[in-house]
């Protein structure tokens, strides 16, 4: 069955690897996701982050400090805009490289109809996706000539603060709701995308960020890669009433499969069996419906259960779904074809 993605930071993996384009296309360099993988998993297209690291740290595990009941990454500082700038578009540039050498491999896609030709066909279809709006300034003049690169999804933050919101730390346990809501300029990028039919992410966001954003979009709400609270109270993972403003907006979640927002003790240790995710699904499942769940794995940017591996590993999620009673109907809407309905209806048919 062919795969849409929510989210994978396949961009910063060969970056940090050092790799061009020919470690995407001929595979061996990333840790989860590669053109070879994507093959042999049925990893039809996804979100492709564009993410700006925090400057000089390689590993967000390094920053992590025990608490008392559990652990957290320090609230981490705004990023320089120049430098957020200056990466962002060499991630842009890299992703377009691989489209170029890919002999049709690989597509950037504008439109839902492009992206279920990936479906229909072999092609993988990259969604460019800014994780964290950093690279924007706050007068929004670079979004539009984004847009008209291919961007097609904003994450209005990662989990730091920046011109437009502040991003959830990573802590567990704990609630969403870690500080304000969205800036003015964060309510004047919810219109802009709107006007533009780009894409909002709202994983990330904390709490109030999301509600902002609820009262002020005109589209379908989503969260490209998230778990559910209920589950595994950790802060980045939705409460059950932000999944019911997302059922009722028609729009998704696409799963996290990071063992840490999973597990519901938060473990760190890929031993994790595949029923944690399928716990999450049927919490999802139970909380909105079907049609609202999807996947957002979050490949070279989490920790992946050693059961699932990488993206080769996707059928393998599939099975176990499978085993605990899904049918083969509730599979394509939560494999891709959910995702396909909520873009269409975001970017326009
Ligand atoms: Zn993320």
């Amino acid at each position: 069955m062919r795969i849409l993605d929510g989210h994978n930071d396949a961009l910063l993996a060969l970056w940090r690897a050092g790799a061009g384009p020919e470690g995407f296309l001929e595979g061996g360099v990333t840790e989860h996701l590669d053109l070879p993988r994507a093959r042999a998993g049925g990893f039809a297209g996804g979100f492709f982050a564009v993410y700006v690291p925090v400057p000089g740290e390689h590993a967000l595990e390094d920053l992590v400090v025990e608490t008392a009941d559990g652990y957290e990454v320090p609230p981490l500082a705004p990023l320089d805009p120049g430098y957020a700038r200056r990466f962002a578009e060499a991630q842009i540039d890299l992703l377009f490289a691989i489209e170029r050498a890919s002999d049709g491999a690989v597509r950037v896609v504008r439109t839902a109809a492009e992206l279920a030709a990936c479906v229909e066909g072999d092609a993988v279809g990259a969604i460019l996706h800014l994780e964290g709006a950093e690279p924007l300034d706050p007068e929004l003049s670079l979004l539009e000539p984004l847009y008209e690169r291919g961007l097609r999804s904003v994450g209005i933050v990662w989990s730091r603060p920046n011109a437009f919101g502040e991003g959830v730390p990573f802590r567990f346990p704990s609630s969403p709701d870690t500080g304000p809501g969205l800036t003015a300029a964060g309510r004047e990028l919810v219109r802009a995308c709107n006007r533009l039919r780009i894409v909002l992410d709202l994983s990330h966001l904390n709490e109030r960020g999301f509600l902002d954003v609820a009262g002020l979009t005109d589209a379908p709400l989503v969260a490209t890669h998230a778990g559910a609270h209920a589950v595994c109270p950790h802060s980045r993972n939705l409460l059950d009433t932000q999944l019911d403003l997302i059922r009722d907006s028609g729009g998704v979640v696409g799963l996290v499969f990071d063992v840490p927002m999973t597990s519901p003790e938060s473990t760190r240790d890929p031993a994790s069996p595949l029923g944690v995710l399928v716990s999450h699904v049927d919490h999802l499942v139970e909380r909105m419906g079907i049609e609202h769940v999807a996947l957002g794995s979050d490949f070279d940017g989490a920790t992946m259960p050693a059961s699932l591996g990488d993206a080769a590993g996707l059928p393998r999620l599939l099975d176990a779904l499978r085993e605990s009673g899904y049918g083969e109907d509730d599979l394509a809407a939560l494999a891709h074809g959910n995702w396909l309905r909520v873009l269409a209806a975001t970017w326009g048919a």
